[in-house]
């Protein structure tokens, strides 16, 4: 029970690996606030965890971020910590042709959204005395992927922008990491990829011999999140099973 009396939130808390972390960490004993714009996911999801409650927000909008922070801060009386989760996967598309819309939509979700979310976070952060955040970025904020510039470029910037509040809040006792996970069968994922043959491929170039999955993940953003993590700030953590190190 790590997180017992702990007051967490998890950005786009109602799928994939936002929901793997909302589980982990409510199953740890935290006060979790799950927030989605999907809120339907968001109130499944936190329906079925203990002492989690569901807020619909939509993180490109930073005036109802900041509201939404307020009111988790007053229903659960706190926040220690948040998961900058949120993000989407645009199109596969070589970039002369990237379609602006998507990059600009992309932008402000990965991006602006986390960068909104750390804005509304912060004060309570800093008001608490200290806490822990972890960004979610990807293996695209290490390494290139041909025909994906929205993502790779959003999730490159949410490495530096990881690193820099680290350095500007280290010393009110906030730590802030990223967390780069590699090829995990999402909705996010399954929406564009939905060929099993694609996917054992995938697997195949692992050196674990497969993709992570929502819990490898939520088992490092957890551990970053924890007290036993405490002189870990200012990183990006790769779950990849391998497959950039080569
Ligand atoms: P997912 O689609 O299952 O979950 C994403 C959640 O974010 C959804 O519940 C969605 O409603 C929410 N969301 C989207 N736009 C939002 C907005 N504007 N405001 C609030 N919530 C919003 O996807 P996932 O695979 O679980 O992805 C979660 C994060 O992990 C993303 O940042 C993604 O880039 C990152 N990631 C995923 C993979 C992968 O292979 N699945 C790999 C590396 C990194």
């Amino acid at each position: 029970m790590r997180f017992s009396g702990k007051t967490i939130a998890v950005t786009g808390g109602g799928s994939g690996i936002g929901e793997a972390i909302v589980r982990r960490l409510a199953g740890e004993g935290a006060r979790v606030a799950v927030l989605d714009i999907d809120e339907a996911n968001a109130t499944r999801v936190a329906g079925e965890a203990d002492r989690a409650r569901a807020f619909r927000v939509d993180v490109t909008d930073a005036a109802a971020l900041a509201e939404a922070f307020t009111q988790v801060v007053s229903e659960f009386g706190g926040l220690h910590g948040a998961v900058n989760n949120a993000g989407v996967g645009g199109p596969f598309v070589a970039s002369a042709n990237y379609p602006l819309e998507w990059w600009d939509r992309i932008v402000a979700i990965n991006l602006s959204g986390v960068f909104y979310s750390l804005r509304a976070q912060l004060p309570h952060l800093v008001a608490q005395g200290g806490g822990a955040i972890v960004n979610m970025a990807s293996i695209c904020g290490f390494i290139g992927q041909a025909g994906t510039a929205g993502y790779v470029a959003t999730k490159h910037a949410i490495i530096g922008l990881t690193k820099t509040i680290a350095l500007e809040y280290g010393a009110q006792g906030i730590r802030c990491n990223a967390v780069c996970p590699t090829y995990v069968r999402t909705p996010l994922t399954l929406a564009e990829l939905n060929d099993p043959e694609v996917w054992q491929q995938l697997d195949a170039r692992h050196a674990t011999g497969r993709c992570a999955t929502p819990e490898d993940v939520a088992a490092m953003t957890v551990f970053l999140l924890s007290e036993e993590a405490r002189s870990v700030t200012g990183s990006a953590h790769l779950v990849d099973g391998g497959i950039t190190a080569c």
